[in-house]
């Protein structure tokens, strides 16, 4: 029997134990699942917690080559396990009220966005909703923990592992173990652990030079109707003025602000329920920063960035402005026709030109502007900018490097979805 430790229990694990246990590759391991988590309810982060959008796309969500097959048969995985899909006779039945949309497929739309400089990024999207995942997840969990050889490890954040003559050592508070192989799949919010095999294999980084900092853009549902009842999500990217690269990334109809709470600072993201409705929509608008040497540090400066919010915020709060108070660099003292859906207690009214870099402000005006063109209502004065929202690529590592240590999901820098971080996980399941 091979010994494998798998480390988190996210997208990414998800993917590869559904991937040993259908290639039967599962009978002849044992596995142990370390969660840091206290249990399945306080286990797991980001995408498995909330709005749990799911699609299958060639162009976004990742840097792997995945074939759509296999990206399919992910997306209906968790779609059967969200009790909103079915297979009837070999084929997927989809429950009639699920919020479904292929971004891009109206040509004239398409055309469009096109004209105007825009990149459309083609998509079929499927929403499970904030309230659905978690009895997804939960699903998922039970039926992988009825299996003999699987094993699942609560309240264990592991902070060292160590490779040695073909064996590895997990240590797990005051106890050490061995395995054959291990699989590290402890998401964005685990980057310690990837920094301490990245410290002593300095080897594995193949690059680390990006990160995406922009804002959460909230205006009412009215302006951005025919998108969201087109495509439910739209993602589009621009070329600005400044030369940088400017994209919008999850579309929530309907949905809420959030915050997004690291270890010592917080950013905004949002999501939306499949019930509980709100009147506006939420997307981020993400600008690509790109640094060359001798720059090695895109989580410092994100994070550097974030913090500097939270700080003129008062403490652990985000920053909410208007767009014409942003266009303006004036702090903004009272909103308008926009009722924020973020909690109160989680924001200060102020002014984003004090955090981000003048290209960076710049960069997203000119979006904004330019996809007003588009969809008028855009850049009405009231609409409202939450920031700092922010995209930590992480270091994209050799996948390769080791024959024993698979890095997979978003700790790999190779994925930044539910999709992609699963499929790259049953890839890693094919190999093992
Ligand atoms: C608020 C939010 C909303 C999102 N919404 C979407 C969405 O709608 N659609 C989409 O495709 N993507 C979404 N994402 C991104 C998506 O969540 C991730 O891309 C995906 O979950 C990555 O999967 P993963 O397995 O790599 O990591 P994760 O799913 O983050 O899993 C990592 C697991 O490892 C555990 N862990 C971390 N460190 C340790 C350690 N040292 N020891 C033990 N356990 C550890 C964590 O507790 C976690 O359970 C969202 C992200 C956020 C933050």
């Amino acid at each position: 029997m091979k010994k494998v430790a798998v480390i988190g229990f996210g997208a990414a694990s998800i993917g590869f134990i559904k991937g040993i246990m259908e290639n039967g590759k599962i009978e002849n391991m044992k596995v142990d699942i370390y969660e840091r988590g206290k249990n399945i309810e306080t286990s797991g982060f980001g995408g498995l917690k909330y709005d749990g959008k799911i699609f299958v796309s060639k162009n976004m969500g990742g840097d792997l080559e995945i074939p759509e097959k296999i990206q399919r048969d992910v997306v209906n995985f968790f779609l059967e396990k969200a009790e909103l899909a079915k297979k009837i006779n070999g084929k997927y039945e989809y429950d009639e009220n699920i919020e479904h949309g292929n971004s891009f497929e109206d040509d004239d739309l398409y055309k469009t966005f096109y004209n105007k400089g825009f990149e459309p990024i083609k998509s079929e999207f499927y929403h499970i909703g904030t309230d659905i995942l978690v009895d997804t997840v939960n699903r998922i969990y039970e039926e992988f923990s009825k299996h003999e050889n699987i094993n699942f490890i609560f309240d264990s954040n592991i902070k060292k592992v160590e490779r040695n003559d073909q064996l590895i050592k997990v240590y797990n508070k005051d106890e050490i173990k061995e395995y054959d192989d291990i699989v590290i799949a402890v998401g964005r919010s685990g980057h310690k652990l990837v920094k301490h095999i990245i410290d002593d294999n300095p080897e594995l980084i193949l690059s680390n030079n990006k990160v995406d900092l922009g804002i959460r853009f909230e205006l009412p549902d009215h302006i951005v109707q025919e998108l969201n009842d087109k495509m439910y999500e739209f993602k589009i990217k621009l070329k600005t003025k400044t030369g940088y690269t400017v994209r919008t990334f999850c579309n929530n109809p309907s949905g809420e602000v959030t915050v997004e709470k690291y270890d010592d600072f917080v950013t905004v993201n949002g999501h939306a329920n499949s019930k509980n409705k709100t009147k506006n929509t939420n997307f981020a608008i993400l600008v690509t920063h790109s640094f060359t040497e001798p720059f090695n540090d895109p989580v410092g400066y994100g994070t550097y960035i974030s913090k500097l919010s939270n700080i003129l915020a008062g403490g652990n709060k985000v920053i909410l402005q208007t767009y014409e108070d942003f266009k303006k660099s004036k702090r903004t003292k009272k909103i308008g026709r926009v009722e924020p859906t973020l909690n109160q207690n989680n924001y200060i009214l102020g002014d984003l030109n004090l955090v981000f870099p003048r290209k960076t402000v710049e960069s997203i005006i000119d979006f904004m502007e330019t996809l007003n063109e588009i969809v008028p209502g855009i850049t009405y004065s009231d609409n409202l900018l939450y920031g700092v929202e922010v995209k930590f690529y992480g270091n994209k590592v050799n996948t390769d490097y080791f024959n024993n240590v698979r890095i997979i999901g978003d700790c790999s820098g190779w994925t930044r979805s539910i999709t992609y971080a699963t499929c790259h996980g049953v890839i890693e399941a094919n190999k093992i």
